[in-house]
């Protein structure tokens, strides 16, 4: 059996056991499509089921989460932690709190950070949960009952060197600080280093706030600049306005370019004259408001209903930061006509197969999500580290190491393209380099 042989003959058994898990399905096709030539090189990889084995998560967890509403009404959702994969150490990766969270897409999730964490080169292994609870519009009281009674469950699951939960959609420091306060209760224990995106009076570390968003634009520098090109002076359309969008901003505009636009799931916003950063983040991060509420900041920009139009607007750079499946085929070639030359993802797979398919014909630099928005986990890695020590890098410490390993991730994933005769394609560099070290730790511990 050859290497597309096998890689075909595992996705028809994955779709068969995992039949209506789309976006499950679809984020397995993206990296077993990349893996055949490994497989070529690698026989031995064939005989040890190691793609049966990788596409099987070690463990899922699925339970109730009850709490009671500020009217005193019962309300019940549901949890979930996917253990996917600890060849190379603890399972890492964020809980996302979003009513449309299923097992397909914690799965997907958990499926991706499994190579996203390996791309770091740090010792981390794959895991990812959430619950289908829906934060927008709740009480503070709401949310911390909410979090409250997810992490009752929880708790017996995770642990500093076993499983470390962060953030993601909808879990941010306030959804992480309610979770430890309760996990410390009912160890009686202070383990800082059992979830990340703490804050910074409790064992958070500097730069975690930023590093999804900072991370993604260290990482397009370096991929403009492989192709002599630079953000300086580009026009960018970034989507979302949360943490990823925000900080992704932040540092495209010290590069030099200028942002145009950002979005939430209702609309987007258009100002020629780029994002006033500070209405942004007093709109989301304080008041938790609609973008739409730019315009009281901004009369003179424009807000447009839908969010999906946002792709429409003529820029250079397209960074996709909001969610999954947000740029369609139909979107992406209109980026294409439209000119635009680089596409890096900060969202967890925001483009479809299909306008992955459109960017790579059209010759558009394409960053793909797993190597591109992995400064957020990397630098919750260095978060256990300074919680292991017992002590605080400064901001520049964390910052310099994020760099270098946005740089490094680069590097790796071009390097593993050019090496298996397909220069230029991130995607696939990202996917082997990835799964190579996966793949070695894997042989190494025997068929468990
Ligand atoms: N949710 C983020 C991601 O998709 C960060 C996970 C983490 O810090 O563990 O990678």
């Amino acid at each position: 059996m050859n290497g597309r042989e096998y890689v075909l003959k595992v996705l028809e058994e994955v779709s068969n056991r995992n039949s209506g898990e789309k976006e499950f399905l679809d984020a397995v096709k993206e990296v077993l499509l990349s893996l055949a030539p490994v497989f070529d090189k690698h026989p031995e990889y064939i005989e040890a089921g190691l793609l049966e084995r990788i596409v099987e998560p070690e463990r899922q967890i699925m339970f109730r989460v009850p709490w009671v509403d500020d009217n005193g009404n019962v309300k019940v959702n549901r949890g979930f932690r996917v253990q996917f994969n600890s060849a190379i150490g603890p399972y890492k990766g964020g809980l996302r709190f979003h009513p449309t969270v299923n097992a397909s897409i914690i799965k997907f999730l958990g499926f991706e950070q499994i190579f996203k964490n390996s791309l770091t080169g740090l010792p981390i292994g794959g895991g990812k949960g959430g619950s289908d609870f829906d934060p927008k519009g709740k009480s503070n009281g709401e949310v911390m009952r909410f979090c409250q009674s997810f992490m009752a469950e929880l708790y017996r699951h995770i642990g500093q060197d076993t499983d470390v939960p962060a953030g993601d959609i909808g879990v941010g420091g306030r959804e992480i600080g309610y979770m430890y306060g309760y996990y410390k209760k009912l160890r009686g224990a202070n383990d800082p280093g059992v979830l990340t995106g703490k804050g910074l009076t409790y064992g958070g570390s500097l730069t975690r706030t930023e590093a999804t968003g900072y991370g993604l634009i260290y990482f397009t520098e370096e991929m403009m600049k492989d192709n002599n090109s630079s953000l300086a002076g580009k026009i960018v359309v970034i989507s979302g306005s949360g943490n990823v969008a925000i900080y992704a901003t932040k540092k495209a505009t010290e590069l030099g370019a200028k942002v145009v636009a950002l979005s939430d799931s209702n609309g987007y916003i258009y100002d020629e004259n780029g994002i006033n950063l500070d209405a942004v983040k007093e709109i989301k991060e304080v008041k938790r408001g609609r973008i739409k509420d730019y315009l009281n900041y901004v009369p003179s920009a424009k807000y447009v209903e839908g969010c999906r139009g946002i792709w429409t607007i003529k820029c250079d750079v397209a960074l996709p930061c909001a969610t999954q499946g947000e740029i369609d085929e139909a979107s992406a070639k209109i980026l294409v006509e439209n000119g635009t030359k680089v596409v890096a993802e900060g969202a967890n797979m925001p483009s479809s197969l299909e306008a992955i398919k459109v960017f790579q014909g059209n010759g558009v630099l394409f960053g793909p999500a797993k190597a591109a928005n992995a400064g957020g986990v990397a630098c919750s890695a260095l978060e256990m580290s300074q919680n292991s020590m017992r002590l605080s890098w400064t901001f520049e410490e964390v910052d310099n190491k994020l760099k270098d390993i946005m740089v490094n991730i680069y590097s790796q994933s071009a390097k593993a393209a050019k090496e298996y005769g397909e220069e230029g394609n991130i995607l696939m560099g990202s996917n082997i380099a990835g799964f190579n070290k996966v793949a070695e730790a894997m042989m190494a511990q025997g068929i468990v």
